[in-house]
C-alpha cells in the first residue's frame, strides 16, 4: 500500500512519515505542492495525506487540478485552520476526508485505512478468502482455529491480489507497492514473498502466470 504524504512542516513530515512506516505503508514524502504533482503522475498511489499551506503550489490547487483531470485517488486533506468555510471549501475541491492539526497518529491511521476500504468497496477491515479471514490492521491471517502472522509486505502483496482476483499483477507492479523512493528494492523480493506466503497459506493460493505475474484465482461464491 503506497500512500503519497504532501508536507511541508518537517518535524510533523517525518513524524507522519514514521507513524504511517510503521502502521505497513509504504510512504513516499514530498514537501511542495510541485514535487507532489510530479510523483501523482509518475507513480502509482493508494491514497494522499495531503497538506493545504504548501509551498510553489497549494494543496487546495493542486487537488483541484488532480479532480478535474478525473482522478479519483482518495485525498485526506490536512489543514491548520478549523472553521467551516475551510472544511467545505476542501470538500467541495473533492478532499474525502480531512483531520485539523494538530491529530493523533492513531487517527489519521484508522482515517486512512477507512478511506482504502471505501475505495475497494468494503464494509470492514478485513478480507475473506475461501477459508482465510486476512486482518490488515494485525498483519494476520485467521484460519479456522489458526493466527498466521505475515510481515508488512507479505501482507502488502495479499491484500493487491485478493483486491483483484482473478486478474494477474506484474511484478513490476507488485514491487510499486512495496517500495517508496529511498528505499533500495531488493532483487527478487517479490518472488520471496510470494514463496513465503505460499509456504504459510498453501502452496495453491497464489498462482504464477508464467510471464505475466501472479494472481489470486476469484472466488466463486
Ligand atoms: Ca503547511
Amino acid at each position: 500500500m503506497r500512500l503519497l504524504l504532501v508536507e511541508d512542516d518537517p518535524i510533523l513530515g517525518n513524524g507522519i512519515e514514521l507513524g504511517l512506516r510503521e502502521a505497513g505503508f509504504t510512504v513516499d514524502w514530498t514537501r511542495d505542492g510541485r514535487s507532489a504533482q510530479l510523483a501523482l503522475e509518475t507513480t502509482g498511489y493508494e491514497l494522499a495525506v495531503l497538506d493545504l499551506g504548501l509551498p510553489r503550489l497549494s494543496g487546495m490547487d493542486l487537488l483541484r487540478g488532480l479532480r478535474r483531470s478525473g482522478n479519483d485517488l482518495p485525498v485526506l486533506v490536512l489543514t491548520a485552520r478549523d472553521t467551516v468555510q475551510d472544511r467545505v471549501a476542501g470538500l467541495e475541491a473533492g478532499a474525502d476526508d480531512y483531520l485539523v492539526k494538530p491529530f493523533d497518529l492513531a487517527e489519521l491511521v484508522a482515517r486512512i485505512r477507512a478511506l482504502l476500504r471505501r475505495a475497494h468497496g468494503r464494509a470492514t477491515n478485513t478480507l475473506s478468502y475461501r477459508d482465510l479471514v486476512l486482518h490488515p490492521d494485525s498483519l494476520s491471517v485467521v484460519r479456522g482455529k489458526d493466527t498466521i502472522t505475515l510481515s508488512g509486505r507479505e501482507c502488502a502483496i495479499l491484500v493487491d491480489l485478493l483486491e483483484h482476483q482473478g486478474t494477474a499483477l506484474s511484478r513490476a507492479r507488485l514491487e510499486e507497492g512495496l517500495y517508496g523512493w529511498n528505499e533500495e528494492i531488493e532483487s527478487n523480493a517479490v518472488e520471496v514473498h510470494i514463496h513465503n506466503l505460499r509456504r504459510k497459506l498453501g502452496a495453491e493460493l497464489i498462482r504464477t502466470i508464467r510471464g505475466v505475474g501472479y494472481l489470486v484465482p476469484r472466488e466463486i461464491v
